[in-house]
């Protein structure tokens, strides 16, 4: 029985590469900075002599693995394994991944991009589990968005579904580098967040985040407002409530579009916790339709910095089961 697969994270900082077993365990793990590769060939031969690599080391045979899977964030055709654009690697332009990993492993192989692969791991292994139809959120410098309806992911018509981060907030907001104006992300993503607590330590409002970085402001993190709100700090505490409201609304609408069991929020910003959920259930309680609200539970995603991984699993095995 073939119970192993080659997962790999493929992030703008980092690479991780690891065996999983049986669905979720992660048997052997390989992390190393993305830069460590200058050009595309480079990327391409370390991301195939790695899976060799861990699978010798781990001592399997390669009959035993399923497939590999990949999940990295850019603009991806998961049908015929195709990266259209890699942000930070240059050169990485409509490159056929999957069809030069299999040629250099031998191996089957899968991908995505993270957010649906954070989906995916959400639905089967994390906060998602029995879920039939979900919205996974993940909140960051970017706002991602992974649907699954009947319990598969969703992916539209020319594979782009999911952007939540680029739903239009407000209809005169900032122009957005999707094309757009007032885009979700605008208005809960990092940049957001820290420009908030900045303009308003800037005014003179009082608050401990100054003293928390030595007087720099450029030093400000969102987990710096973090544990400033979890402190009591005023001026954190409205900058959480204030995203968790802008979220909210944003929810709103995507319940009573797609009436979710339930939405999965993931990623740094949501370590905010308590006070940012609390915010997000209210605004939707107050917005959205009455009976799709109560149904849809909005809770906080399970799997953490391994979801990528555990992600890429799933998606060998269903993408194995769909070939079949
Ligand atoms: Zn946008």
């Amino acid at each position: 029985m073939r119970k192993y697969v080659i997962a790999i994270d493929l992030g703008g900082t980092n690479i991780k590469i690891a065996v999983v077993k049986d669905g979720r365990k992660i048997v052997n793990k390989i992390i190393l900075p993305t830069d460590l590769y200058k050009n595309k060939g480079a990327l391409i031969n370390g991301l195939s002599q790695l899976s060799l690599e861990i699978i010798k080391y781990s001592k399997i045979k390669k009959r035993d693995i399923l497939g590999i899977g990949i999940g990295t964030p850019g603009l991806i055709d998961s049908r015929r394994g195709i990266i259209h654009r890699l942000v930070n690697i240059k050169g990485f332009k409509d490159v056929p991944l999957k069809r030069l990993m299999e040629k250099k492993t031998g191996i089957q192989t899968f991908l995505d991009n993270d957010v649906n692969i954070m989906t995916l791991g959400e639905l089967h292994y994390g906060a998602g589990r029995g879920a039939k139809n979900m919205v996974c959120i993940t909140l960051g410098t970017g706002v991602g968005g992974g649907i699954v309806i009947d319990g598969r992911l969703y992916r539209g018509s020319c594979l782009s579904a999911g952007e939540i981060g680029h739903m239009p907030l407000n209809e005169h907001g900032p122009r957005c580098n999707c094309g757009g104006f007032g885009c979700m992300e605008k208005f809960v993503g990092n940049k957001y967040i820290i420009g908030a607590a900045v303009t308003k330590i800037k005014k003179g409002k009082k608050s401990i985040i100054k003293k928390m970085v030595g007087g720099d402001l450029r030093k400000i993190t969102p987990e710096i407002i973090s544990r400033a709100a979890g402190n009591r700090d005023r001026l954190a505490v409205s900058i959480w409530e204030d995203v968790g409201s802008h979220l909210g609304v944003t929810l709103a609408g995507v319940i009573n579009l797609l009436n979710p069991e339930k939405i999965v929020i993931g990623g740094g910003v949501s370590g905010a916790g308590r006070l940012l959920f609390e915010t997000i259930r209210k605004t939707v309680k107050e917005r959205a339709m009455k009976m799709p609200a109560k149904y849809a539970k909005i809770v906080k995603a399970k799997l953490g910095p391994d979801a990528g991984l555990i992600g890429a699993a799933v998606l060998v095995r269903l993408g194995k089961n769909d070939a079949n």
